[in-house]
């Protein structure tokens, strides 16, 4: 309609989105979402869309959660804001940060609040830098990273994250940022099995700590699953082998929970799944279901303690602890937990998911399914197969297009396509869902 047109015009006109190709979106128009229902959202057709990517892999409790609206109009008119700086606060933040630690690992009790995931990363990267400092080791700078994974987008994060399209256009990473090799057994087309080529990446890694110098290197930051990098499960024994060849080398271990925790794959925090006992874990997204944004970094006893005991912290944000979108997060993790999401994913959706999951293997389109808990992904082939794929295949975007005209939201990476739905949704979504996904994977080879 003409309104519709008059936005689309506008957004040409006025706005730049992010991680969008601005020379070919306008073909189509973009769309204008305008409502959300539970797992659903409407656009401009008024067509419901069932989201199967949670909006991007963070509105767990889907979009209508009344819980969290009142309690951010109760927050909003009794005091919309106020700051954490100089020796003040409000309540939310402390409910949140008392909240978090309840559920988390044993060590992890406090936490800095932020505004987003890269801001949560980007404030661990300073957190560990001033540890260093404090313990007399400064010459402990260098950060270790693994490719294919996504931390974020500021000069830090980006240069933590291990996917060249997000660095080569801004001339990143920076200085000190050693990558070592991301668990991503079908994308290195390897001949080992993947328990095999998980070994093998520790084997590099161990290499790579030794050819830098253990004694220079600060931290390892890790997904416990790589999410925008291509949902990368690690193989058994991965995540435990690289957890244990930090503390060999006195590595601090981040494990970037940004889209894990939160009963994403039926844990609190996947951290716990895999026993990682991390010194810090980051979070953002499911903290409040994107309601409102917010990013925490958690940190253990040990790095609080210096940070604590006379020391002066000098950073945070306007931002940090920001009581309504902490009245957000309070809300939301109360619903998730008095609804027992955590446990239903665990036990019931999950496997579930998976299940749906492995039978899309069948698909002829589809070369390889994986998946834990509600997130998953399928790598596509084209019909001469995976031998036929070009650099310019692209067949995520085109599936998660075709999957959208049958009433799915995916998400396109490379050629796959990453599914993530709210944790709210239900056995028959996820049987709508995966219908979707299959009927738009059927005209892939048209
Ligand atoms: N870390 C992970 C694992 C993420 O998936 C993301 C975002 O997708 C980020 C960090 C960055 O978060 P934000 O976009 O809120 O800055």
């Amino acid at each position: 309609d003409s309104i519709t047109a008059e936005l689309q015009s506008l957004d040409r006109q006025y706005q730049i989105h992010p991680f969008t190709n601005h020379s070919d979106m306008h073909g189509t128009g973009t769309h204008i979402v305008q409502r959300g229902d539970g797992c659903y959202f409407i656009d401009e057709t008024g067509t419901p869309i069932l989201d199967g990517l949670a909006g991007l892999w963070c509105v767990n409790v889907g979009y209508n959660c009344r819980e969290i609206v009142e309690a951010v109009t109760a927050q909003m008119t009794q005091l919309p804001y106020y700051p954490s700086f100089f020796n003040s606060t409000t309540e939310a933040p402390i409910r949140v940060a008392e909240f978090l630690a309840k559920h988390a690992p044993a060590r992890l009790n406090h936490t800095i609040f932020s505004n987003s995931g890269s801001e949560a990363n980007e404030t661990a990267l300073k957190v560990i830098r001033g540890y260093w400092k404090l313990k007399g080791q400064s010459q402990r700078r260098k950060i270790l990273c693994r490719t294919y994974a996504y931390h974020g987008v500021t000069l830090a994060t980006t240069s933590l994250t291990g996917l060249v399209n997000c660095q080569e256009p801004f001339d990143l990473p920076l200085e000190g940022f050693v990558r070592i090799p991301g668990p991503y057994h079908y994308g290195a087309r390897s001949e080992l099995t993947p328990e095999d080529y998980g070994r093998w990446c520790l084997e590099e890694t161990r290499r790579i700590i030794l050819a830098e110098g253990p004694e220079t290197i600060a931290a390892l930051f890790a997904e416990p699953i790589q999410g925008a990098g291509g949902v990368i499960i690690p193989p058994k024994g991965y995540l435990s082998g690289l957890r244990e060849i930090c503390r060999e080398f006195g590595i601090l271990y981040v494990s970037d929970e940004v889209i894990t925790a939160f009963g994403r794959i039926g844990a609190w925090y996947a951290s716990e799944m895999w026993e990682l006992d991390p010194d810090i874990i980051c979070v953002a997204k499911g903290i409040t279901s994107g309601y409102l944004p917010l990013g925490g970094t958690m940190v253990s006893d040990e790095i609080a303690e210096p940070l604590l005991k006379g020391g002066y912290f000098a950073h945070g944000f306007t931002y940090s602890g920001h009581p309504s979108c902490c009245a957000a997060a309070l809300a939301n993790l109360r619903y998730i937990e008095d609804h027992g999401l955590v446990t239903k994913v665990k036990d019931d959706l999950g496997p579930y998911f998976e299940a749906k999951l492995a039978n899309l293997a069948a698909h002829p389109a589809v070369s390889e399914v994986r998946g834990m808990g509600l997130i998953g992904a399928a790598e596509l082939v084209p019909k001469g197969g995976r031998d036929a794929l070009t650099p310019t295949s692209l067949l995520g975007a085109k599936a998660s297009n075709l999957v959208r005209a049958e009433g799915a939201m995916v998400r396109g990476i490379r050629d796959l396509i990453a599914i993530s739905p709210p944790l709210v949704i239900s056995r028959e979504q996820i049987d709508s869902l995966f219908a979707s996904v299959e009927r738009g994977l059927d005209k892939l080879w048209d």
